[in-house]
């Protein structure tokens, strides 16, 4: 009962061993199968990762009870207290100095050459 899988075994090594087109078939379908099987977890795993970043930088925890919440409401939906004004995604602080100052004024003159 033993003799006939290692005949087939055997048959099927001879197809892959040898240059037919049936084995190219078989051998071009595996490496496309573990191919497939290995890309999909990674791709997944990247896509799911991307997700996760985009959802945490959109995410706002409460201070109080620590919930998480979409960025932009203004109270926890959990326990009701006013969650802080986050500035990160919106119009950056005033500087100290203003810009005025510390830009240099270029003043055209007029230079006489034939004098
Ligand atoms: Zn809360």
């Amino acid at each position: 009962m033993n003799r006939p899988p290692t005949f087939l075994w055997f048959a099927v090594l001879l197809l892959l061993l040898l240059p037919t087109a049936a084995g190219r078939v078989l051998l071009d379908l595996v490496g496309g199968l573990a191919l497939v099987l290995l890309a999909v977890p990674l791709l997944l795993t990247g896509l799911g990762w991307i997700g996760w970043k985009v959802l945490q930088s959109r995410m706002v925890s409460c201070p109080a009870c620590g919930t998480a919440s979409i960025k932009g409401v203004d109270r926890c939906p959990a326990c009701g207290t006013s969650m802080p004004v986050d500035s990160s995604g919106a119009a950056p602080p005033e500087p100290a100095v203003p810009a005025s100052d510390v830009t240099i004024d270029v003043t055209a003159q007029e230079v006489n050459s034939d004098s």
